[in-house]
């Protein structure tokens, strides 16, 4: 089976690591020449090229560029594929883009491995960055399911573990586990800017130990990746913040009412669930 990628960065690149070692043919595609000549080098291609039509005999196809591309690869792929390729994506955000990709391309199956790490490009590619992963499949109705099964395969195979649900609910669990914990942590670093006595926040800086990196450190991360979550996925990031805003309230108003025994019964509701999450 011949396996084309379409962005050869951090998740591109190591897909085509994975797949190659799993006895795939991968063809790739980027922007840049030095991207290809690197992927070659590192082993993750077989072949690689700037031009689209390079893909025109592959079987799968995983986009895998930004999130803004995706649309606008799928279309400049068009014109040169088979109608029984399959494409899939990996971008992080599912309702825009399925909407989008499977009126352009019936045999579209929207995907997101849930595997990353802060660094980009070709040069942070790694194999097995989808091993124990979770990796969600956004088919709708109208996805054929051969579809969705090839792809589905192919995600097992590299060690990742499959979930299935409609773009709309990845898009809000997202917003609760990736998108809010970014835009939270950012507030908290944001708010002790805040103090105005400038021999305290010095002092704070100071003592800042393991708590206070912990929950901060998605906060301090890229901030062109952030303004991507909020962007693409405002509608189910905006829900989560307003339900953060009541939660704030509530221990805003129970710790000015000193009512330490309903603190800790939402302390002791939070100390149980987490590890639902984690
Ligand atoms: P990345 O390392 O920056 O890789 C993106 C690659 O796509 C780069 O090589 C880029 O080339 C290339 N590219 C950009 N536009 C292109 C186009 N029109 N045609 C062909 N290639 C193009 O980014 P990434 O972290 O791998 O993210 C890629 C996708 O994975 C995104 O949709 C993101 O939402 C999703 N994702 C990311 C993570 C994560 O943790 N990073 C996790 C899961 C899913 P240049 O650099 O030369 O522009």
């Amino acid at each position: 089976m011949r396996i084309g990628i379409v962005g050869l960065g951090l998740i591109g690149g190591s897909l085509a690591l994975d797949l190659r070692s799993r006895g795939f043919e991968v063809y790739g595609v980027d922007l840049e020449e030095r991207t290809c000549q690197i992927a070659i080098e590192i082993g993750a291609v077989d072949l690689a090229s700037i031009s689209p039509n390079f893909l025109s005999t592959a079987d799968i196809i995983f986009i895998c560029t930004p999130l803004d591309a995706i649309t606008p690869t799928l279309k400049q792929l068009i014109p040169h594929l088979s109608p029984e390729t399959i494409i899939t994506d990996v971008g992080s955000v599912k309702t825009p883009i399925v909407q989008e990709c499977s009126q352009l391309w019936t045999s579209f199956v929207g995907g997101h491995p849930m595997a990353g790490t802060a660094e980009q490009g070709i040069e942070a590619a790694k194999p097995d960055l989808f091993l124990g992963a979770s990796y969600v499949l956004t088919p709708t109705e109208t996805t054929p399911s051969i579809a969705s099964q090839r792809v589905e395969e192919i995600a097992q195979l590299i060690g990742a573990n499959v979930l299935m649900c409609s773009p709309e609910a990845h898009d809000q669990a997202v917003a609760w586990i990736s998108h809010l914990p970014v835009m939270i942590s950012a507030s908290l670093i944001d708010a002790c800017l805040h103090e105005t006595d400038s021999n305290i926040l010095q002092l704070a800086q100071q003592l800042a130990s393991s708590g206070f990196c912990d929950t901060s450190r998605v906060g301090g991360g890229n901030p062109q990746l952030g303004v991507m979550m909020a962007r693409d996925n405002r509608k189910a990031l905006l829900r989560s913040l307003f339900e953060y805003r009541h939660s704030l309230n509530q221990l805003i108003e129970v710790i000015e009412k000193e009512d330490w025994e309903r603190l800790e019964q939402i302390l002791t509701s939070t100390q149980q669930t987490r590890t639902k999450f984690c």
